[in-house]
């Protein structure tokens, strides 16, 4: 064995020196390093020398070792051949337990290889691929190592786990279960004791005064234990009413806590002048309008409403005055409107509404409605009544509205085409034409 141990370190030392060095391995290289290693070998062959005497061998290792030594690279290469052969088929052998699994297959296949191959070159071939094997055992063997660590680790949790339910419970269950046994042990043997009685054969008296006298303790255990269990019971039922009072006040926080998210989200969704949907409301709605359209042709039509002029609300009556008429312009715009339909501020003094199941036709005769109901209200700060009208602009859905920015566009146009067409009007916009926008389609999708 220890011949082979020496061997084996022999040929990993020469395998990693060529592969250090960078050379082939030919019988050339080979026998050039085995030369450099002469010394070695000497004592090697001496050793297997002793291994044959002992088994009864006439051979002489100093004559191995010098008639090897002598010989020429080529002459000497098939017993290099053969060390080597047998040197691989051991560091495999010695790989078989921990090969598993699909490189199973690869390892019988190589094993097999190793015994039958024939020339040096198929060998150092061998050598590549028992490198890999030995690698690859050697990666599953540390991932198995993690794996079992964290297994363990898990395990150990839970046993904790288990432990500590065990032990609760146990204490849990210790005082009632004392209690029981007590009073089931003094039971049976005053039954017992009962029992005995008749047997001894005493008088119908003593015996009546003595069964008397057990059962008077036997009812006073009996009223003990049910005293007892009664305060067990009270206990256990001041901890659920405990538990459930518990249970009522996080029910309750989780409630209020819940209210208060509620309410913030509403809030947040909420213009605080004119106390419709702002601006991030509408960009929500207006993804979910469209997602609809798009999955289930739900259609739908937007007014953009623009109020006229309204600077010079501002500059002529002053800003709360401009603020004041914000509002009431909300007011009556939501006023036009049904209740499902959604309104938004979008910005300023402009509001937008979206009407669901409308087309553009029905939705400027709502547009109509909500132009000539402004026109004729009177607004009025301080004392002070002034006149406001507003543009707008329609459209509805089309098929190529992939990004909410492109119905927005053609809303937008029509409102701006009330404008420059004399303003306190109405215009719609159907067009294809204003389906697409600038770099519309790096935008699309984004609903
Ligand atoms: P046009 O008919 O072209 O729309 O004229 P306009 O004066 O309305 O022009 P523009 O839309 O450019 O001006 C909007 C003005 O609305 C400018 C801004 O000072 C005012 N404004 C925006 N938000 C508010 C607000 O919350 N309160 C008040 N009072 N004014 C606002
Ligand atoms: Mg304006
Ligand atoms: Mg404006």
């Amino acid at each position: 064995m220890k011949t082979i141990e020496f061997l084996s370190q022999l040929v990993i030392d020469t395998l990693r020196q060529l592969h250090s060095e960078n050379k082939p391995l030919t019988n050339a290289t080979l026998s050039e390093l085995l030369a450099s290693r002469e010394e070695k070998l000497l004592s090697l062959f001496l050793v297997m020398g002793e291994d044959f005497k002992e088994k009864g061998l006439s051979l002489q290792g100093e004559k191995i070792a010098c008639a090897t030594l002598k010989k020429t690279a080529n002459e000497i290469a098939p017993d290099h051949f053969s060390w080597l052969q047998y040197s691989f088929s051991k560091i495999l052998e010695s790989l078989a337990p921990l090969v598993k699994g699909e490189k199973e297959s690869q390892y019988s296949q190589l094993l097999k290889e190793t015994k039958e191959c024939g020339s040096l070159a198929s060998l150092s071939k061998i050598a590549n691929d028992i490198s890999s094997i030995a690698d690859s055992v050697i990666t599953a063997s540390l991932e198995y190592m993690a794996y079992t660590n964290d297994f363990m680790v898990e395990l150990s949790k839970d046993i904790y786990k288990v432990e500590e339910q065990v032990l609760s419970y146990k204490s849990l269950n210790r005082h009632a279960h004392d209690a029981n046994s007590e009073f089931n042990d003094k039971i049976f043997s005053d039954t017992q004791e009962i029992r005995n009685m008749f047997a001894l054969g005493k008088s119908l008296e003593d015996t009546r005064n003595m069964v008397t006298s057990k059962l008077n303790t036997i009812t006073k255990a009996i009223e003990a234990k049910r005293k007892y269990d009664a305060v067990l019971l009270q206990k256990a039922d001041r901890k659920i009413s405990d538990l459930q009072n518990n249970v009522k006040t996080y029910s309750k926080e989780i409630l209020q806590v819940k209210e208060r998210a509620d309410t913030l989200e509403k809030e947040i969704m909420l213009d605080e002048l004119t106390g419709i949907n702002n601006r991030r409301a509408y960009d929500l709605q207006i993804r979910k309008s469209l997602r609809r359209y798009q999955k289930d042709k739900d259609t739908f039509s937007l007014i953009l409403i623009d109020i006229d002029h309204f600077k010079k609300v501002n500059d002529e009556y002053g800003h709360r005055a401009g603020d004041k008429c914000l509002v009431e312009t909300a007011k009556l715009i939501k006023g036009s409107l049904r209740k499902k339909d959604f309104l938004a501020r979008y910005g300023g003094e402009e509001i937008i509404a979206i009407l669901h199941g409308i087309n553009a036709e029905n939705a400027q005769i709502v547009a109509e409605k909500i132009r000539l109901r402004i026109e004729k209200t009177h607004f009025s700060f301080k004392d002070r009544v002034f006149p406001v009208t507003v543009s707008l602009g329609v459209t509805e859905v089309l098929p190529g509205d992939t990004d909410p920015e492109i119905p927005f566009i053609r809303v937008d146009t029509a409102m701006y085409r009330a404008k420059n067409e004399g303003r306190n009007s109405v215009r719609v916009i159907t067009d294809l034409l204003f389906c697409k926008i600038p770099n519309a389609d790096s935008k699309a999708g984004h609903l």
